[in-house]
């Protein structure tokens, strides 16, 4: 009984969180899908780095290399030059072109397609078994790409759901993840997600939170306290 209580309370939070925040940052809808390699390898290139320079990253990466093929079949240092500008390119090279060839190894193609038939626990056992490949940016892939009902948890988010009380403070990723994807409910991963983020790169911010501009402060456990 008691957890059904709390389960239902965490519940209309999160659905007031995702309220207000709409009405703050914008009702947003998946539309387009991504195909699901492409989504991998961008994510893996948005790792401690801006929107900006993935995507330069990334259109670097296909101007030269058009086809999955020949990124896995390029020399690391190739791939390296031209992700550069993403940050990070000596981890970041090797380990796309592992995983596209750990693809190609288990699914005969470079193709990820076979995650569309995946329930998102499938999904996420199937992309976290490549090496380098976690939980946020395994949620990624099938939000973005599938349009599955996962709740990616990044680092903005995971900054803030500890603050608002939604996830226990000592929780590491795993169990933020965990926590964050037993509360959402179904229909609006995609919407709270980007909305989260940008509350936690506007107004939530690591130093100095703006709490008395945050449309949460009235429920959030730390408001005017960091
Ligand atoms: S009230 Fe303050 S601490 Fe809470 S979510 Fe908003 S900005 Fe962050």
């Amino acid at each position: 009984m008691k957890t059904y209580i709390i389960s239902k309370t965490m519940t209309h939070l999160i659905n007031k969180i995702d309220k207000l925040l709409a009405e703050n940052y914008g009702d947003k809808q998946l539309i387009k899908h991504r195909d699901p390699v492409g989504e991998l390898v961008n994510t893996i290139l948005s790792q401690n780095t801006s929107d900006v320079n993935r995507d330069k990253a990334f259109n670097r990466l296909k101007e030269r290399f058009p086809e999955w093929e020949q990124v896995a079949e390029a020399h690391t240092n190739s791939i390296k030059a031209m992700i550069k500008p993403g940050g990070l390119s000596a981890v970041k090279a090797p380990r796309i072109k592992k995983i596209l060839n750990e693809i190609r190894n288990g699914n005969g193609r470079i193709d990820l397609s076979n995650l569309y038939e995946m329930k998102p626990d499938e999904g996420l056992k199937y992309l976290t078994s490549f090496n380098g490949v976690g939980f946020k940016t395994a949620a990624c892939v099938l939000l973005f790409a599938c349009g599955k009902e996962v709740f990616p948890v990044d680092t903005h988010i995971y900054r803030t759901s500890k603050r608002i009380g939604l996830v226990d403070d000592k929780a590491d990723r795993e169990k933020a993840f965990e926590t964050m994807n037993s509360l959402v409910p179904g229909g609006i991963a995609y919407r709270l997600h980007l909305n989260m983020i940008q509350l936690g790169r506007k107004i939530c911010r690591p130093k100095r939170p703006l709490c008395g501009e945050c449309p949460l402060n009235k429920m959030c456990k730390s408001a005017f306290k960091i």
